[in-house]
């Protein structure tokens, strides 16, 4: 007579059943394999960032994968599934920064060699509970081949992949325009840049012709920005400024002279009609240089303080700057007048300063 009990418990008991079941596969390296006659079938796991812990998102894109390759490994399919996790630069270094802060430390005061251990400690942390929630979650992956994005190995494939894009002519390496926090001292990405209506004012100012005799009143948010302009533009429909296209005008204190060009882009409503451009600093701005072949003159700092080529300007603060500069057209008498005027901002998402459009 059979004396074992049959009966199964009312409740899933997932703590007996998973972790056993889980133990059993991986020992006896059931989700290992090595290439042979089957046909391949592999998925590499977009790997979660080492920013914390997974979530029902990472439990979703996990299960899904884990069905397809138990599906295609039972159709005979001679399958391999890559785990990893991904260093997530600076989404792990702002973890760690704020970790920093609460010790009443920064990444400056810590010093680069330190802040980098302190990187690599969390990215130990955050990417062993990783590891250990998808173990639980039971995804068939083959553990002996975990990686993690910065491993050599990895690094050495994606130095790999560009180089040869590049040599096939699919990627270039050219100037491009990011948004700057000179707080952090970081490139944010459109996404990480909060936008707001704010009071700001609206300088027009007055860009005389080389003979003296009248000129062109440009109208600007960010009088600062001034020393690096390159162009004043007009729109080309503009009857205004018809005649003015082709011809030159003063860049006042910076005494150099710039070109009227015409470009579509220019908001006929927008002050006088014509904009300073400056395609160091203002996005739209680069746009229109690239169409006019301008010249970029940087005139703002990674840290927010004017550079070289705002002349006598040079290491004072964005802010500062935009006051002594109109402060000085306005004895030149070139300052034609100010305005109240609504602006968007943008600011860092992490740290609220206004980011700084930076080639
Ligand atoms: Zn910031």
């Amino acid at each position: 007579m059979d004396t074992t009990d049959h009966t199964i418990d009312k409740a899933y008991s997932y703590r007996d059943i998973e972790r056993k079941w889980y133990a059993y596969w991986k020992e006896n390296g059931l989700f290992h394999s090595e290439p042979d006659r089957r046909t391949p079938y592999s998925i590499v796991i977009p790997p979660p960032n080492i920013t914390g812990a997974l979530h029902m998102g990472h439990a979703l894109n996990n299960t899904l994968q884990d069905i397809l390759v138990r599906y295609k490994k039972m159709q005979g399919f001679n399958v391999v599934w890559i785990p990893g996790t991904d260093h997530a630069g600076i989404a792990a270094q702002n973890v760690v920064e704020r970790q920093l802060a609460q010790e009443g430390l920064s990444r400056f005061k810590l010093g680069r060699e330190k802040f980098v251990e302190r990187v690599w400690e969390w990215k130990k942390k955050s990417g062993d509970a990783i590891v250990h929630q998808l173990m639980r979650l039971g995804v068939a992956c083959d553990w002996t081949r975990q990686r993690f994005t910065m491993d050599e190995g990895l690094s050495a494939a994606v130095k790999e992949v560009f180089v040869r894009l590049y040599n096939e002519g699919l990627i270039y390496r050219g100037e491009y325009m990011i948004n700057w926090c000179p707080r952090c001292l970081t490139a944010l990405s459109d996404l990480e840049v909060e936008h707001r209506d704010e009071d700001g004012k609206l300088y027009f100012i007055l860009y005389p012709y080389p003979d003296l005799k009248g000129g062109i009143t440009v109208a600007t948010t960010r009088p600062e920005t001034m020393l690096g302009d390159t162009a004043v533009a007009v729109h080309p429909d503009d009857q205004r400024y018809r005649e003015a296209i082709g011809k030159t005008v003063v860049l006042p204190i910076a005494d150099r002279q710039i070109p009227i060009v015409s470009d579509p882009a220019v908001k006929v409503d927008f002050g006088t009609g014509a904009v300073k451009i400056t395609p160091s600093h203002d996005f739209n701005d680069f746009e229109i240089s690239k169409r006019h072949s301008l010249a970029l003159i940087q005139v703002i700092e990674r840290s927010g303080r004017m550079t070289a080529g705002a002349g006598k300007y040079q290491g004072m603060d964005r802010y500062r700057a935009r006051e002594a500069i109109v402060e000085r057209l306005q004895k030149l008498g070139l300052l034609v007048r100010v305005e109240d005027y609504r602006l968007s901002a943008g600011r860092c998402y992490r740290c609220s300063t206004v980011t700084e459009p930076m080639v």
